[in-house]
């Protein structure tokens, strides 16, 4: 066993945090929070610099690293700012579905584009009916010679307004028994006659992203976007999220961390009664407990991370690591608020900011519940 990153991955490690502390200002960050605005500046420069897409092959414009080095990467840039931190984490979200299933030419058009920084991905798997449970879809895609035609509506879709495509699952055989078993992952590019995309309302987080409905009114897709083999689209749905969910565990310990040093920096600021806030035994061992359970976050997230590149696929330890960091970041982010009082609650103190995007991490691409039932699932030996 060697709990050792290699001189590799800590080089990455140090190149991420060096990016962020560099080009994550503060009030950059604030500005774009309040005009709802992705940070695409930033996205370029760390495109240019190989940050996003890492994990995919060469020929593809990666690096040909793993999961482990792309959380690396999230946690550092979480770590320095949840805003966009979270932003570049998603950029490319759910473009796996075309790196592991997709065809040839399809890897080539859709993911040497996401790691030049000329185009960003959405992921269309939730409906209004069908969040949790997406066994079965709605949105459906009926061939049509050389087509699809795809009509229903996804919600809740990140990236959906600036996304120049989104991969959507679909259920393209309603009879199918059981449901799944008729599902596909078409790609809609953006300007698709049909294919319409609503802002949804405001939201408590991860303000600088745009969370959208899609709308498709008989929207004709070319047989060759369709992804993999017809009828897979759920299981690879599913595959998907076993790497996703270390990404989003690996944006919860950033968030998480951040959030700490947040705190710990202001406790040794601040004074009260006379003394620094970190004197006082009781701020020691709120230091003492946020520390002990990021430590607990990041040895399952990096497990999970290290056991998916190994070629094991483990939901039951990817739902820990996720379950795990999502809780922990909203506890320390809370916490971090308590150490700084009143000024925890104003945004330029930042981890108000922190708390609000560490929500999510245990509400997307799974909630807590669904983390707790595939978790169960795998101990009792729960088939499907
Ligand atoms: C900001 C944001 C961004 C998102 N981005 C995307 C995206 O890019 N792509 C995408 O496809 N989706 C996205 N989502 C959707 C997200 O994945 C869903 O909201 C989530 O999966 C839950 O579905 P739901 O909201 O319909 O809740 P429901 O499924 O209705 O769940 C409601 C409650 O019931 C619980 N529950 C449901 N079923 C069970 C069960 N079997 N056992 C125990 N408890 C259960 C849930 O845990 C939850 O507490 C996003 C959501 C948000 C808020």
């Amino acid at each position: 066993m060697d709990f050792e990153l290699s001189s590799e991955q800590k080089e990455i490690q140090r190149a991420a945090s060096s990016f962020a502390q560099g080009e994550f200002d503060r009030e950059v960050a604030l500005e774009l929070e309040r005009n709802h605005q992705f940070p695409l500046a930033i996205l370029k420069k760390a495109c240019n610099l190989g940050f996003i897409g890492i994990h995919y092959p060469q020929e593809y414009g990666g690096q040909g690293y793993g999961v482990l080095e792309n959380s690396l990467i999230v946690e550092a840039f979480c770590r320095k700012d949840s805003g966009i931190g979270v932003c570049l984490s998603i950029a490319n979200f759910s473009s796996e579905i075309i790196l592991r299933f997709g065809s040839e030419a399809q890897k080539k058009r859709y993911l040497i584009p996401i790691t030049r920084g000329e185009a960003i991905s959405a992921g269309a798997f939730t409906e209004p009916d069908h969040g949790s449970d997406i066994t079965f879809l709605n949105t459906s895609a009926v061939r049509e010679g050389s087509h699809y035609l795809i009509n229903g509506t996804k919600t809740f879709i990140s990236n959906g307004r600036i996304a120049n495509f989104a991969i959507v699952l679909c259920q393209t055989d309603p009879l199918a028994k059981p449901t799944y078993r008729g599902q596909s992952t078409l790609i809609v590019e953006k300007g698709a006659p049909g294919f319409d995309v609503t802002e949804l309302g405001e939201k408590m987080g991860l303000k600088m992203t745009s969370t959208t409905e899609m709308s498709f009114d008989q929207v004709r897709v070319p047989e060759e976007n369709l992804v993999g083999p017809l009828h897979r689209g759920f299981y690879q749905v599913l595959e998907f999220f076993d790497e996703s969910r270390v990404m989003v565990a690996a944006q919860a310990l950033g968030i998480a961390q951040g959030a700490f040093d947040r705190a710990l920096e202001y406790a040794k600021g601040r004074e009260q009664f006379g003394q620094k806030l970190v004197e006082f035994q009781v701020t020691q061992h709120k230091l003492a407990d946020m520390a002990t359970q990021i430590e607990g976050a990041r040895c399952l997230v990096y497990k999970a991370g290290w056991n998916f590149d190994q070629g094991r696929i483990d939901p039951k330890l990817t739902s820990m690591a996720k379950m795990v960091a999502g809780r922990v970041a909203v506890e320390v982010a809370q916490e971090a608020i308590q150490i700084h009082g009143g000024y925890g609650y104003m945004l330029e103190y930042e981890v108000e900011r922190f708390y609000r995007d560490a929500r999510i991490t245990e509400i997307y691409e799974g909630t807590r519940e669904i983390q707790k039932n595939t978790i169960a699932g795998a101990l009792i030996g729960k088939k499907g």
